[in-house]
């Protein structure tokens, strides 16, 4: 029952296995996916390894002093031109099979964007005049989880189709405080001030410019959150399959005006006691 696949995690295919995955294996696996949602739309994110995801086909460098702050998501596929460009080929192919986006992770500034732009552009043209059928065209998004993307969302947010809130890692950057490290017990937590405010201005500067937005990550598939954001703006959530039913019937559940109607107060609390009380309160 989803309307699509909201985030495909495309390093994967890279994970555990010591060559590359080359353009076919690429498309091959992309261009099923695609066929398998019979005509929903397949987010297809970039490859996103780095830090957490570390390859062993010696990809992510060895030895980074602070990998979480390195040479990952997107930073890396600019770094390795032939590299990026073989996915973006893989990905332009299958969207001759049905509706295809283009999701780039860690954005962090708009020239990243749109240099992916300028790319996929040329892999487009390249592709059409090689005599592959493909989208005539595909939509690119950027992630939102760099807090500067999310700071300063006003000034990319023209160079993008769609956007994509990562709630696992924009808590961690806007925290310091890294996503699995179990002893950081509740610092690490969605239920901050700070990112209630970030995501109200990233949802409502889309929203603004008619442009679509999801949030992703672990708190996108948690009902619990579900009423917070709700009363956010928010519309579109991109989670696990496991998730999918418990979220319908938790989001079936909630009063869509009287949280609007509520927003304010979540927007007030102090502390991360005041957030579980707005949330008690529906
Ligand atoms: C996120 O950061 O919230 C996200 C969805 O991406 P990943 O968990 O793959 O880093
Ligand atoms: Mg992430």
């Amino acid at each position: 029952g989803a309307a699509g696949v909201g985030l495909y995690r495309t390093e994967f295919l890279f994970l555990q296995r010591n060559e590359l995955p080359d353009e076919e294996e690429q498309f091959r696996a992309y261009r099923d996916v695609v066929l398998g949602m019979t005509g929903r739309t397949v987010t297809i994110r970039t490859l996103d390894l780095g830090a957490d995801k570390a390859d062993r086909s010696g990809l992510v460098l060895e030895g980074e002093p602070n990998p979480a702050l390195g040479l990952r998501g997107v930073r890396l596929s600019l770094a390795r031109d032939a590299l990026f460009r073989t996915q973006l080929r893989a990905i332009v192919r299958a969207s001759g099979y049905g509706p295809v986006r283009v999701l780039v992770p860690m954005v962090s500034a708009r020239e990243e964007v749109l240099a992916v732009r300028r790319m996929l552009r040329m892999v487009l043209a390249d592709t059409r005049r090689e005599g592959h059928e493909v989208a005539d065209v595909i939509p690119l998004g950027a992630m939102i989880e760099v807090p500067a993307a999310a700071i300063a969302l006003p000034s990319f947010v023209g160079a993008v189709d769609f956007l994509s809130i990562g709630t696992n890692d924009l808590i961690q950057y806007l925290l310091a405080a890294d996503r699995n490290n179990e002893a950081l017990g509740e610092i690490y937590t969605p239920l901050h001030p700070a990112l209630i405010r970030l995501l109200h201005g990233v949802i409502r500067t889309a929203q603004k410019r008619g442009k679509p937005i999801a949030v992703c990550g672990e708190m996108a598939g948690d009902a619990m959150y579900a009423p917070l954001l709700l009363a956010l703006g928010l519309g579109e959530f991109s989670l696990h399959p496991n998730t999918l039913l418990e979220l319908r019937r938790a989001i079936r559940n909630c009063d869509l005006s009287a949280l609007r109607a509520r927003a304010p107060a979540l927007l007030r609390a102090r502390t991360r006691k005041g957030i579980e009380d707005w949330l008690k309160g529906n």
